[in-house]
This record gives structure tokens, C-alpha cells and sequence, in this order.
């Protein structure tokens, strides 16, 4: 990193700045050629997306499904959003990206309804540089028009940045998309500190409790106390809560007493590739639900 870089060029004393400078140059070069990467990436179609289940807490059913996208980097391996997300909204390929991400994960789930599935709610991550830097609409539009989904079927996730950087600009993007049947969901609730209330006037459809709340649930009281005052909120304002994150039969037990809606996490099921994920589908409404309901 810099500050090692820094530490080195000041150890090798005068001919330090030229290691410093190299060295800079050199992540200069690294981060540019991993830009160009993704950019090939984007367009020759290295990226898929994996999907991940949200069940319905009052009856253990399926209740929807998320798609989060993976970079296959051939010898490199998978890499993960965290790695190379940033990377893309800092150099604006998040707007292909996401327009990719959007068109793919609607055609993904009108094949699925196609070939038999029962209908669910697709839910697609979106960036606030999405938002503030291309017709966000458009491209939901265009990924509507070309999937043939309905548009009730689809759902945005976004987090509280777009709405702390500019809540006017996020209430109207907010309205629009409402405007065009599909739901919005507020990811990573819980670490944004948004202003309450601001929460009362945004037209969403769902909070989603924030994996890093859920994670000590029955260990750590405050936690406890934050879930369940999140949970009391958003039934308090009409919106739909769900938790992120669930590992464990005793957060899956706590959050369904506290009435929370929806839960996902690896202990419903991890995100899978698209055929994995009708395996488990099939397997779930066969076997999981039974135990859900105690059957
Ligand atoms: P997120 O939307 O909050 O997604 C949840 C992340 O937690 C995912 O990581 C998921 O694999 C992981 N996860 C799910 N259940 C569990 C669990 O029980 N335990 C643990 N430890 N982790 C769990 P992933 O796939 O690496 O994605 C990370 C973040 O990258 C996402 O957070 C989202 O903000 C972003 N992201 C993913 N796909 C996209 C995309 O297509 N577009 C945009 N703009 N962002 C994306
Ligand atoms: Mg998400
Ligand atoms: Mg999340
Ligand atoms: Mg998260």
C-alpha cells in the first residue's frame, strides 16, 4: 500500500523516492491493466450471476431471489464483488456492468416462469453511481422490454448512500420506479444512519436488516435490541423487513419471533449458479418446507 511504499522510500533514504514513485507506478499500472480486464470482461460476457433464495418467514416458502454477480478470472479464479465493484464505480463500469446485471438477471427469471417455476421476485443490486450517473429508468424499462418480466416481478436493491448523497434526486428516482410496478428494497439497512424521518417519506417496499445486526443475534443484546426495534419500524411505517445473513437455526428462530418477514443467508441456501439453484428449488419446496412447517 501507500504508506508502506511511504515507509520503504523513507528507510532507502535518497534513492527512496525513486522506490516510492515506482512503486506507485507500478499500482498505477496493475490497476489500470485490471480496469482493462474487466472492461474485456464486461464485454465478452466473463461475468455470471449467481442466485441467492429469500424465504417467507411465516410459512417457510420461497419468497424470492437475489442475483449477485461473479467475475470469472480464468487462472485468477472467482473474484468477488467486494474486489472489483469499487473498481468499476470508480471508472464508471458500473453503468454496462449494471446494465448486464439488470437485463441478465430479468431474462434469468422469465426462463425460469418459461420453463415452469413459479413466478419470483427477482432482486438486482444497484449502485448509487448507477443512479446518479445514467437513466436508471431506461435501463430498467429496457431490461423489462427485453425479458418480457413482469415489472412486479422485479425488485431494485440500493443502499442508503444514494439517498444521504442527494435525497431529492433518490426520492425521485424512487417514484419513478414505483411508478413502473417494480419494488425497491433498502439494502444494508442499519449502516447508513439515515435520518428517520426521511424513512417515512421514501416510497419503498422493503428494509433488508443489515448481515452485520443479524450476525450476534442471541449473543449480543444490543443487537437483539437493534433488530427487533428495526423490525417494530418497518411494520410501523408498512414495509417489509428482511434479514441478511441468517447461518444459524437460532437467528432463523429469534427473527421469526419477532415477526420479521423474510430471512436469507447459507443456512436457507448460499448463491448458486442458475442450475444449482433449480435443483435447490426443487429439493426445498420438497423437502424444506415440510420442515418449516413442522410437517
Ligand atoms: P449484498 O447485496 O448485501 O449481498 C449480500 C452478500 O452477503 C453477498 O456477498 C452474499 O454472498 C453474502 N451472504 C449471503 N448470505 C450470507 C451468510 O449467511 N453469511 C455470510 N457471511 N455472507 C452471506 P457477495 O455476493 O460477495 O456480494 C457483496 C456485495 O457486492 C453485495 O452485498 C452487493 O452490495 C454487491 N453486489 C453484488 N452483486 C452486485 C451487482 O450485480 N451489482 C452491484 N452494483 N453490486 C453488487
Ligand atoms: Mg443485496
Ligand atoms: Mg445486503
Ligand atoms: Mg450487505
Amino acid at each position: 500500500s501507500a504508506d508502506v511504499a511511504m515507509y520503504h522510500a523513507k528507510e532507502s533514504g535518497r534513492n527512496g523516492y525513486q522506490f516510492y514513485s515506482r512503486e506507485i507506478h507500478e499500482q498505477a499500472i496493475a490497476r489500470f491493466s485490471l480496469e482493462n480486464e474487466l472492461k474485456d470482461a464486461i464485454e465478452n460476457n466473463l461475468l455470471t450471476l449467481v442466485y441467492q433464495p429469500k424465504v417467507n418467514l411465516c410459512d417457510g416458502s420461497v419468497s424470492g431471489v437475489e442475483a449477485l454477480v461473479r467475475w470469472d478470472r480464468g487462472e485468477h479464479g472467482a473474484v468477488n464483488p467486494a474486489d472489483f465493484i469499487p473498481l468499476a464505480e470508480e471508472t464508471g463500469l458500473i453503468l454496462p456492468l449494471g446494465r448486464w446485471v439488470l437485463r441478465e438477471a430479468s431474462l434469468q427469471m422469465q426462463a425460469w416462469i418459461d420453463g415452469g417455476v413459479s413466478p419470483l421476485v427477482m432482486a438486482v443490486n444497484c449502485s448509487s453511481v448507477q443512479f446518479t450517473r445514467s437513466d436508471m429508468i431506461a435501463d430498467i424499462n429496457e431490461a423489462i422490454a427485453y425479458s418480457g418480466l413482469d415489472s412486479r416481478l422485479l425488485e431494485i436493491e440500493l443502499t442508503e448512500s444514494l439517498l444521504l448523497q442527494d435525497p431529492e434526486l433518490g426520492i425521485r428516482i424512487l417514484r419513478d420506479m414505483k411508478a413502473l410496478g417494480i419494488q425497491v428494497a433498502i439494502d444494508d439497512f442499519g449502516t447508513g444512519f439515515s435520518s428517520l424521518s426521511y424513512l417515512k417519506r421514501l416510497p419503498v417496499d422493503k428494509l433488508k436488516i443489515d448481515s452485520s445486526f443479524v450476525k450476534d443475534l442471541g449473543i449480543d443484546s444490543g443487537d437483539v435490541a437493534i433488530v427487533s426495534a428495526i423490525i417494530t419500524l418497518s411494520h410501523n411505517l408498512n414495509l417489509s423487513v428482511v434479514a441478511e445473513g441468517v447461518e444459524t437455526q437460532q437467528q432463523y428462530d429469534i427473527l421469526h419471533g419477532f415477526d420479521c418477514n423474510e430471512a436469507q443467508g447459507f443456512l436457507i441456501g448460499r448463491p448458486m449458479p442458475a442450475e444449482e439453484f433449480e435443483r435447490w428449488l426443487l429439493d426445498y419446496t420438497q423437502t424444506g418446507l415440510k420442515k418449516a412447517s413442522g410437517l
